[in-house]
Order: structure tokens, then sequence, then C-alpha cells
């Protein structure tokens, strides 16, 4: 079938000259569908950047929201901590009041606040800061000269007072210290400022350790394999006294480990620790 042309003449305004535009007749029949296919790709190119304007857009409202909840989070976590903190210095400030009261119960301390003793439960006098600004020097002071803590860690073998013999397993002996276990040459700690009064053989102690504390405390080093001081020897906690061995009455490398006031044997379970 032959192939039909339409002729489009386009006149100009100006006299020049006119044009002719020669296109297959069926083309021009059909522009009605190419107009409607053309204004549909056009409205899916506006609605697409359309929606994706809208997407950057709540994109970056989401991402404002979520920088203001983090703040908030951050904030809350301050407001936690401050709270948690001021707990703690509450307690420590009920403790600090016990204590002010309890000493100057003991007629340890002049009591700075007008008005009979501290009450624990009130808020805490400021005064009483400056009080044991000055004082805590004093405690500490007392505290070093005390034998607190572990003079070796290591197991707790036998604990002090009566129990069964530890040789022959029948009868029962008091034991005036405890048994910390070890293994030969692990160092033992002073544990509190002293001089050395013994670093000699004695008997069931074997080779041992006697320090004198200016509060009035002895503690007794048992049982070790070396001396890590002399007689006469200055001594401050921390400082490595011996070293742990079997020597003397015992049954394998241990500490045996004593204290006593005023010539005699306490328990120095209660002096390991704070509680
Ligand atoms: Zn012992």
């Amino acid at each position: 079938m032959e192939k039909k042309y339409t002729t489009i003449t386009v006149v100009s305004s100006d006299d020049a000259e006119s044009r002719y535009l020669t296109i297959p007749s069926v083309h021009v029949k059909r522009w009605k569908m190419y107009a409607t296919v053309f204004i549909i790709f056009i409205s899916a190119c506006l609605l697409s950047v359309i929606l994706l304007s809208i997407g950057i857009i709540s994109s970056g409202m989401e991402i404002g929201r979520l920088n203001t909840s983090v703040i908030k989070l951050k904030n809350d976590v301050k407001l936690i901590d401050s709270l948690n903190i001021r707990n703690k210095v509450g307690n420590i400030e009920k403790n600090i009041n016990d204590i002010n009261r309890y000493l100057f119960d003991r007629g340890v301390f002049r009591n700075n606040s007008a008005g009979g003793p501290a009450d624990s439960s009130a808020k805490i006098d400021l005064s009483i800061y400056d009080y044991y600004d000055k004082h805590t020097e004093i405690l500490l002071k007392s505290i070093k000269i005390t034998p607190v803590g572990v003079p070796f860690t290591g197991e707790l073998k036998s604990d002090y007072g009566y129990r069964n013999n530890p040789f022959s397993g029948r009868g029962s002996e008091f034991h005036k210290g405890i048994d910390i276990k070890g293994s030969t040459g692990d160092p033992v700690k002073c544990t509190a400022s002293g001089i050395v009064e013994k670093a000699e053989y004695e008997g069931g102690y074997g080779k041992s350790v006697v320090i004198k504390h200016a509060s009035g405390y002895i503690t007794i080093f048992g049982h070790l394999s070396a001396y890590g001081v002399k007689p006469g020897q200055e001594v401050k906690a921390g400082d490595v006294i011996g070293y742990i061995g079997s020597t003397g009455r015992s049954t394998g490398p241990h500490l045996h480990y004593e204290i006593h006031k005023e010539e005699t044997d306490v328990n120095p379970q209660n002096f390991l620790t704070l509680k």
C-alpha cells in the first residue's frame, strides 16, 4: 500500500518565505496519542521530582528529630550521673557525721557545732569539712601505724582460734594467728609502719619477723624461707619483710600471721579488711 504524506505549511508573519514540513500522514492521525504520552511522561518526571524532594525534606526532619533525641538522652545520662554522685556524697556526708559524733562522744574531737552532739540525720554542718580537713592528717597517721590489710594475697588455710592439730589430726590446739597459703619465695609485705624487733629463727615459728608499731600493735610473720629485713630497721606498709617458706612447725609453704595488742594475740582476720 502506498504511504501517504501530509505537508504542513509554516507561514512567516514577516513576509519571509514559507516553510514546508512533510511528514507521514499516519503520524498526523496519531498526534493525540503522542501528546498524551508526552504529557504522561512529563507528569511522571514532575511527580518523581516532587516525591524525591518530599523524601529529602522528611529525611532531614527525621535526622533533626534523632539529634534532638540524642541530646535529650545525653542530658538524661548527665542527670542520672549527677543524681548518683549526689546520693553517694550524701552517704559520705552521713558517714562523716556519724564518725564525728562517735569521736565527739569518745572525747577525741571538740564539737565545732554548738547545740549538742551532731545529729546524723541532719544536713552536715559545713564547718565539719574544715574540721576534717585539719584532722584527716591525724587519722591517716593513725591508720598508717595500725596493721590493716593483707600481708600476702592467698588462700586462707587456717583461721584464728581453736583447731584440730594439723600434724596428728587428734586433739585441738589454739591457733594464735591465721595461715595464708603461698609458694616458697613469694614476698610477704608489712601491714603498717614500724620497727623490726626480731628477724630470727624462733622454735615452732621457724624463720620469723616481729615488727613493733607505734600504735601498740605487734605483727609476727612465721615459717619464712628468707628474711627481707634486719632488726632495728624502719619499715612501712607494703615493704617486703621476708619470703614465704615452711620453716619451723609447718606442714607446707604458707605464711603464719599474728597480731598482738598489749601482749595479747588478737584475731588478724578483723584487720584484713575495713568490714
Ligand atoms: Zn599458723
